[in-house]
């Protein structure tokens, strides 16, 4: 199982699952559908599934084009039912969802948007995370409470330390000088953003980051309280 990060639009990330065994992949949160058929142009893999983490247009934007061109079946959270276009697959809070040899364990992680579910492979130690968790940072409040984010933050703070993280957006550097400003003595962080720095500097994407340099890095995974969460949330939003 490999992971190709693709992408899309202005500054969001669709990913590829590709099971090399089987040659099919599955797609998390195609944006838009060109750069995913570019990439699968000439390549002997089956796109037989599509993962959103939640019903944004900038997730789902290429749903009903490679549903149509490929067949896949489209895979979200049961309560998104009619925000979700071309849904096929209804999931719930703690399932494991399995098909072929993918293997995904889902968490409800509203906050963000009160469908946004994250995509936990156990297996493989990979998570996408939407637009809940950002690499040093974490998304908007836009139909949750401080509180509902703050839990689903916890939640995705207790996989495993080694788990990738696969978020929606490259919004790193922005949310580095953020971390810097408010956590400036964190040597972790130091080492990091030389780290970040490196990979824009080549172009490259800073995706993924892992839960062990989240936990070090981002503040608003160090926040101990909701009421410290609350306050950066506030500042960021204003940053
Ligand atoms: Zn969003
Ligand atoms: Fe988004």
């Amino acid at each position: 199982m490999r992971v190709e990060i693709i992408p899309c639009l202005q500054d969001n990330y669709s990913y590829l699952i590709i099971d090399e065994n089987n040659n099919s992949a599955c797609v998390v949160d195609p944006g838009e559908a060109k750069p995913i058929v570019d990439y699968l142009k000439n390549k002997n893999i089956k796109l037989r599934y599509i993962l959103n983490t939640h019903h944004h247009f900038d997730h789902i934007g290429g749903n009903k084009y490679l549903k149509k061109k490929f067949g896949s079946i489209v895979v979200g959270f049961k309560k998104d039912i009619n925000r979700i276009p071309e849904i096929d697959v209804l999931l719930e809070d703690n399932q494991i969802w399995k098909a072929e040899n993918f293997e995904a364990k889902i968490i409800h992680i509203p906050g963000h948007t009160s469908g946004h579910i994250c995509f936990h492979f156990f297996q493989e130690k990979l998570v996408f995370t939407g637009d809940t968790l950002f690499s040093l940072g974490c998304g908007r409040i836009f139909e949750g409470t401080y509180k509902e984010m703050f839990e689903s933050l916890n939640k995705i703070k207790s996989l495993p330390e080694e788990t990738k993280v696969y978020c929606g957006h490259e919004y790193t550097l922005s949310n580095l000088k953020f971390c810097i400003k408010y956590n400036p003595e964190n040597r972790n962080l130091k080492k990091k953003a030389e780290n970040i720095k490196k990979k824009i500097d080549n172009g490259l994407p800073t995706i993924p980051s892992t839960i062990k340099d989240e936990l070090e890095c981002n503040i608003f995974l160090r926040a101990n309280d909701l009421e410290s969460f609350s306050k950066l949330r506030d500042l960021k939003d204003n940053f």
